[in-house]
C-alpha cells in the first residue's frame, strides 16, 4: 500500500517539496517517520545536514542531548523498544565488542568481579578501588603471592577469606594465580612466599 499523506495515497512517482531547501524530490529522498507513517518534511539530504550542524559546535551537541533526553523521559517504552531492537540486530558485533574489551582490560574485569562477589559475601568493607589493585599488582611484581611466579591471569585473593566476612580492602589483598587459587579452595591454606603489604598509602 503506498504511504498515506494529509488525506492522499502517494506512489513511487509522488514528488515532495523539502521544507529547508525548497526542492521538489521523490519521496525516496525522504526518510520515512515510522512512528507516525509518514514522510519527513525535510529532504534526506537536508536532514543529514542538519545532523552534522548539531554536532558541529558543543552548544548544539548539548542541545541535541537534552533534547534525547526529554524524549527518553516522555517515551521510555520506546527508548527500550529501539534499544533491544537495535542489541538483537546487533548481537554478534557486541558479543564480540565486549569480549574485545576483556581482553583489552583485565584488570577492570577481575576488578568488577570481585568487588561483587566481596558486596554478596557480606564484607563489611567494600573499598577496593582500581587503581589499589594495579598498585599491589605493581608491588608483586605480577607475581602470585603464593608461589611467586610471574602470571597475567592474577585474581584477587582475600588473606582474611571472604567467607569469614575478611574485608575487601587494599590491605587483605594480594595477586593469587588461577592454580593457587584452585589449591587454597580445596586444600589446606597457603602461605605467601612475598610478605604481605606493609601498607603504608
Ligand atoms: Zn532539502
Ligand atoms: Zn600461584
Amino acid at each position: 500500500m503506498p504511504p498515506f499523506i494529509k488525506g492522499k495515497f502517494f506512489d513511487e512517482n509522488t514528488k515532495k517539496r523539502c521544507s529547508q531547501c525548497g526542492k521538489e524530490k521523490y519521496l525516496d529522498a525522504f526518510y520515512r517517520d515510522k512512528t507516525a507513517f509518514l514522510y519527513r518534511s525535510k529532504c534526506i539530504e537536508c536532514d543529514k545536514k542538519t545532523n552534522l550542524s548539531y554536532r558541529a559546535t558543543p552548544e548544539g551537541k548539548a542541545n541535541r542531548k537534552a533534547r534525547n533526553e526529554r524524549y527518553a523521559i516522555r517515551h521510555p517504552e520506546r527508548v527500550k523498544a529501539r534499544r533491544s531492537k537495535w542489541e538483537d540486530k546487533n548481537r554478534e558485533t557486541l558479543r564480540a565488542y565486549h569480549r574485545q574489551w576483556e581482553k583489552d582490560h583485565p584488570l577492570s574485569v577481575n576488578g568488577y568481579t570481585s568487588k561483587k562477589r566481596a558486596a554478596k559475601s557480606g564484607s563489611e568493607i567494600n573499598d577496593l578501588k582500581l587503581s589499589e589493585w594495579a598498585w599491589i599488582l605493581q608491588l608483586f611484581k605480577y607475581r602470585c603471592a603464593y608461589c611467586g611466579k610471574k602470571s597475567k591471569r592474577l585474581t584477587q585473593d582475600h588473606v582474611s577469606p571472604l567467607s569469614l566476612k575478611g574485608p575487601h580492602t587494599m590491605a587483605n589483598i594480594v595477586p593469587c594465580c588461577l592454580s593457587c587459587n584452585s589449591k587454597k579452595r580445596i586444600g589446606p591454606p597457603l602461605c605467601p612466599v612475598q610478605s604481605v603489604l606493609p601498607l603504608e598509602v
